[in-house]
């Protein structure tokens, strides 16, 4: 971004209360920012003891050696045992853990007495085949429960695990199971998707036969679909045979706070994916915390449902360790939305009588752009707090969701945080809050979030800058997966606190990569990544405020903007539309949303372009990848593809661009 703040085009009237029914007896409410302001450590120490400890903690932060941090480094747990075993023991067991969703429509519920039998057993079968404590495992499967129960494992022998998403290529495994030197792959012969088998085993095979991962000993293949599957003797084993002949008892050994958990790469939306180490004590707290806080989690009654794959940060944080150290009874799905018809997710709500759901803007949109008829037609009434991740959400399809999902009841919880951060950082509380549609409004208690301009001095508040994270916290990242100075580069070099509030002149700040604002009441907004915000005519423009804008019209799904190179505004916007169901591509269209986007926020922002397309580029985890439209509108060759869903929308696109344009 050059020296001038991003432009505040955008303003949103709308607010909601908490409703009554989730403030009266809330699980947090507003006293936790006076306790944290008042003393940020002690408050985490307090989150700390949530946790059950081998050995307690004495010390909280140890940031004697910035960026390198060490939260609760002597005391010593078990993740496993605290997210399983001491439920069990406090007489717990019966209740369900798991309610299992197979796509093909087979179910299994796991309860907390189950999951601690198939954690046991799977962690004596990692003992067995030689894996111990500090070992990689690398993890590459479906939506299905051995998956929660092969992490747990993991982490019950003290072996960081790196789970690689079931949907990526042979190609982007190898280069993880190299990069973290993993011992042992588990996977499965395959998973369902879209209503057909489909295999994964043949993936793995394929990536061992590359060079770096000669290391791995041993494959171990859950049975998912019984399709049939080749087979490597002396190094493939079949789960239900190793994992099924196991004790169902293994005493769990404690570790220190700082041992690592897991190793997991970032979505790959700006470039080249990073290797992220996360470690126990800290990790844990702090994502059981944010569960407890910002889905005002009642283990006894609610059921929770978390619809990321496990293979991005949010499924580790947010379906296996946050939700499973609170003793919470969960929904896992293992299909896609619209299979075998476009209900099956409020199908799914109604069955199970889901009360707290959490979710990404790309699945919201999707649903708009399907019709509200559609989840008309289920009993949702269960549903009392929905959560949002992933991607800034227009404001219009959060009103969407407030209206179409909770039947204008619930409130939402826009949480943005990142893989390196772990844990939700910015939300709304749901009992505290008068939310704000679009805006993530508020760091968490014990959380130190601000905007900045180029010099790091803290923007007043109507102005915009860059998102930083002015005070370490107990989830964040470790390192960047052996590449501590990549770590320092990334994250801690570009901002020493200038003037901002609480903190000291010249600590190191954490630069997310995301641009924002604070409104005029103070509240956060995200504008999307840095490296996307366009420069028009010497102003500074958020690609999601144009994208927002153009959401807004009624005829809009879902919108991508960029700003490409041009020779009189320095950068020219140009916008990629995906229309509603049943808008037609006709003449005046892209008149009549050029207009609408400069009624909304003003001539500047007048896309130059506006080009109706009928898919969108995303990453896996469903993110709208702007760097490869970019590389369209500037007829460039396509950067790093690696973490696209789909190349071919890419061909449909450039197709669509008349050439030499
Ligand atoms: P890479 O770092 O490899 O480019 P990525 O940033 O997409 O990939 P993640 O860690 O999965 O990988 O995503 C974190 C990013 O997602 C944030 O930096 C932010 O840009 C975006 N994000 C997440 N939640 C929100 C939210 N609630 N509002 C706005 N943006 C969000
Ligand atoms: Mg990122």
């Amino acid at each position: 971004m050059s020296n001038e703040s991003l432009a505040n085009l955008m303003t949103e009237d709308r607010r909601f209360p908490p409703p009554a029914e989730v403030a009266d007896g809330a699980n947090v409410t507003a006293d936790a920012y006076e306790r944290a302001a008042a003393d940020r450590l002690g408050f985490w120490a307090e989150q700390a003891r949530r946790l059950d400890w081998a050995t307690e903690p004495e010390q909280t932060l140890d940031w004697t050696n910035p960026p390198f941090a060490k939260w609760f480094a002597d005391g010593r747990l078990n993740v496993a045992h605290n997210c399983v075993d001491r439920h069990v023991e406090a007489g717990h067991g019966d209740r369900v853990a798991i309610h299992f969703e197979g796509e093909p429509g087979d179910t299994r519920s796991i309860t907390y007495a189950e999951l601690r039998e198939e954690v046991s057993r799977a962690a004596n079968a990692l003992l067995e085949l030689g894996v111990s404590s500090g070992d990689r495992v690398a993890i590459y499967l479906p939506m299905i429960p051995e998956a929660v129960v092969a992490m747990l494992a993991c982490a019950r022998i003290g072996a960081p695990h790196s789970v690689v998403f079931g949907g990526f290529s042979a190609d982007a495994l190898a280069t993880r199971i190299k990069d973290a030197d993993a011992r042992l792959v588990i996977t499965s012969d395959g998973g369902y998707r879209r209503g057909k088998p489909s295999p994964l085993k043949p993936a793995v095979d394929e990536a061992l036969t590359r060079p770096g991962t000669e290391q791995v000993r041993n494959v171990l293949v859950v049975r998912r679909t019984g399709e049939e599957t080749a087979w490597t003797e002396g190094r493939d084993l079949w789960w239900h045979e190793t994992v099924g002949r196991q004790s169902p008892e293994h005493a769990p050994e404690a570790f220190d706070a700082e041992h690592p958990l897991f190793i997991l790469y970032t979505s790959g939306t700006t470039g080249k994916p990073k290797g992220i180490l996360h470690t126990s004590g800290g990790y844990l707290t702090q994502v059981s915390y944010t569960h407890h806080a910002v889905f005002d989690l009642k283990p006894e009654s609610d059921v929770y449902w978390c619809t990321a794959d496990i293979g991005w940060v949010t499924g580790h944080s947010y379906i296996v360790y946050g939700p499973l150290s609170n003793g919470a009874t969960q929904v896992i799905y293992e299909g896609t939305p619209d299979t075998p018809h476009r209900g099956r997710w409020w199908e799914i709500v109604q069955k199970y009588g889901v009360t707290l759901l959490y979710t990404a803007p790309t699945a919201i949109r999707a649903c708009m752009k399907w019709g509200d008829d559609i989840p008309a037609k289920f009993d949702l009434s269960s549903l009392r707090i929905l959560g949002s991740v992933g991607e800034p959400i227009n404001p219009e399809a959060w009103i969407w969701y407030r209206e179409h999902i909770g039947g204008g009841r619930t409130p939402i919880v826009d949480t943005w945080w990142q893989t390196e951060t772990g844990a939700m950082m910015v939300s709304p509380l749901p009992g505290v809050t008068s939310t704000r549609p679009g805006s993530a409004q508020v760091p968490l208690p014990g959380i130190g979030a601000t905007v900045v301009d180029d010099e790091a001095n803290a923007v007043p508040d109507g102005n915009g800058g860059y998102l930083v994270l002015t005070q370490p916290w107990p989830s964040m990242l470790r390192t960047i997966w052996g590449d501590d100075q990549r770590y320092i580069d990334t994250y801690w070099s570009r901002f020493r606190a200038g003037s901002v509030p609480g903190v000291e002149k010249d600590a190191p700040l954490y630069f997310a990569g995301d641009g924002a604002k604070k409104d005029t009441d103070g509240d956060i907004w995200l504008l999307g990544r840095v490296d996307d915000v366009m420069l028009v005519s010497g102003h500074n423009i958020s690609t999601t405020e144009v994208e927002s804008a153009l959401v807004s019209h009624p005829k809009v799904a879902e919108a991508a903007v960029v700003g490409a190179a041009d020779p009189q505004t320095t950068q020219a916007i140009c916008a990629f539309v995906i229309l509603r169901g049943s808008a037609a591509e006709d003449e005046g269209l892209v008149e009549e949303l050029r207009a609408h986007v400069g009624k909304q926020l003003g001539p500047i922002a007048k896309p130059k372009r506006i080009l109706p397309v009928a898919e969108l580029p995303k990453t896996r985890s469903g993110k709208i990848m702007r760097r490869l439209l970019r590389d369209v509108a500037e007829n460039r060759e396509l950067g790093d593809v690696t973490t696209l869903t789909d190349s071919s929308v890419m061909q449909l696109i450039q197709a669509k661009l008349p050439s030499g344009s």
